[in-house]
């Protein structure tokens, strides 16, 4: 039976930071375990594909939009509370709240996501870090929702690497359990404080992106240096504009159309591989009928 929350035809330009991509074919916000479950039992009987969506942070979405179902968490499953040292948190709980949470429990260990504006969830998907934090790092386990079912995984279980996860579509992150420990509320503030310093100098923070296009390479320079070396600050394709402050941002300068990044991130893979022979491997990931073409050597 169709579920009641099913709505149609939702706009996802919305939920992404960047601001760009056409609607969802179906789009629904479960509150509670047994609201996705329902969810994704209906996809899979009606073989429509699932992704859940995040804050859009790290999420390009095809300008003709997703034919499938989107998933955005709400209620409990984005409600996060601190239990002894482990803070619990649903998948859709923004990372912002789940910081400010350990913050006041007086629990250390999370500092590093004051630099990354995304949720729970995405942030399980994309094994996010910084300034030398992980999610493998802190995740003790985490509750993986798909049509068979829900089941908690270990970090090990889940496939976390660099900005990866084994996770695949229809598995959507529901809850998850992260182990911290006690430090002063006050080395917390001023971690945190120095970290969003470094960030706010360093990346367009004040703009729509949709953080690293890019992973480092494993090359003496990072993915940004590389393009700054190949000219591309300030680059720009439609409404797309590589950052003049940071080459491995892309920004939307005001009527960007995915398109336009998908542009950009080819003709910075192009002339990455050209000047240095590196073949750049790109950070964000890719909603609806979107394709990175690929390099003159086929790769
Ligand atoms: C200014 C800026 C700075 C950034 N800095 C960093 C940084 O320092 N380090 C870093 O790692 N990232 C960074 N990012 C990228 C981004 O914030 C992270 O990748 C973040 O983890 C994405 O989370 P999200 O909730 O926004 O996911 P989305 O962008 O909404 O989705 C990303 C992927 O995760 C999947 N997903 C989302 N929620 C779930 C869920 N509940 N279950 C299963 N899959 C899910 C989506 O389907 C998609 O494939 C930055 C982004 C911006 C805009």
């Amino acid at each position: 039976m169709r579920p009641a929350t099913l709505e149609e035809r939702v706009p996802l330009a919305r939920y992404t930071t960047l601001g760009t991509g056409g609607p969802a074919r179906w789009f629904a916000a479960p509150e509670t375990l047994d609201e996705l479950l329902e969810l994704l039992a209906w996809a899979s009987a009606e073989d429509v594909a699932v992704a859940a969506v995040g804050l859009g942070s790290n999420l390009l979405v095809a300008d003709d939009g997703f034919p499938g179902l989107a998933l955005k968490l709400k209620g409990e499953l984005a409600a996060a509370r601190a239990d002894g040292d482990l803070l619990v948190a649903g998948g859709g709980a923004p990372l912002a709240v789940c910081l400010h949470r350990a913050r006041a429990a007086g629990l250390g260990g999370l500092e590093f996501a004051c630099a990354i504006p995304g949720t729970v969830g995405g942030a399980v998907w994309m094994n996010a870090g910084a300034y030398g934090g992980d999610l493998a790092g802190v995740l003790e386990r985490a509750l993986v929702a798909s049509a068979s079912g829900a089941e908690w995984l270990t970090p090990d279980e889940l496939g976390l690497r660099y900005r990866r996860s084994g996770l695949r579509p229809g598995q959507v992150v529901a809850r998850a359990e992260l182990r911290l420990r006690s430090r002063p509320v006050e080395e917390i503030k001023a971690t945190v404080a120095e970290m969003q310093a470094r960030r706010k100098a360093a990346q367009p923070t004040n703009k729509r992106t949709f953080g690293s296009v890019f992973k480092n390479p494993e090359h003496e320079l990072s993915a940004g240096r590389l393009l700054e070396a190949c000219g591309l600050r300030g680059h720009a394709i439609g409404g797309a504009v590589i950052s003049p402050m940071h080459a491995n941002f892309i920004e939307n300068a005001g009527d960007a159309r995915s398109a336009d990044a998908v542009a950009l991130i080819a003709e910075a893979r192009r002339r990455a591989l050209e000047r240095f022979g590196v073949r750049l491997e790109p950070e964000v990931q890719l909603l609806g009928a979107l394709e990175i073409p690929p390099l003159p050597d086929g790769t």
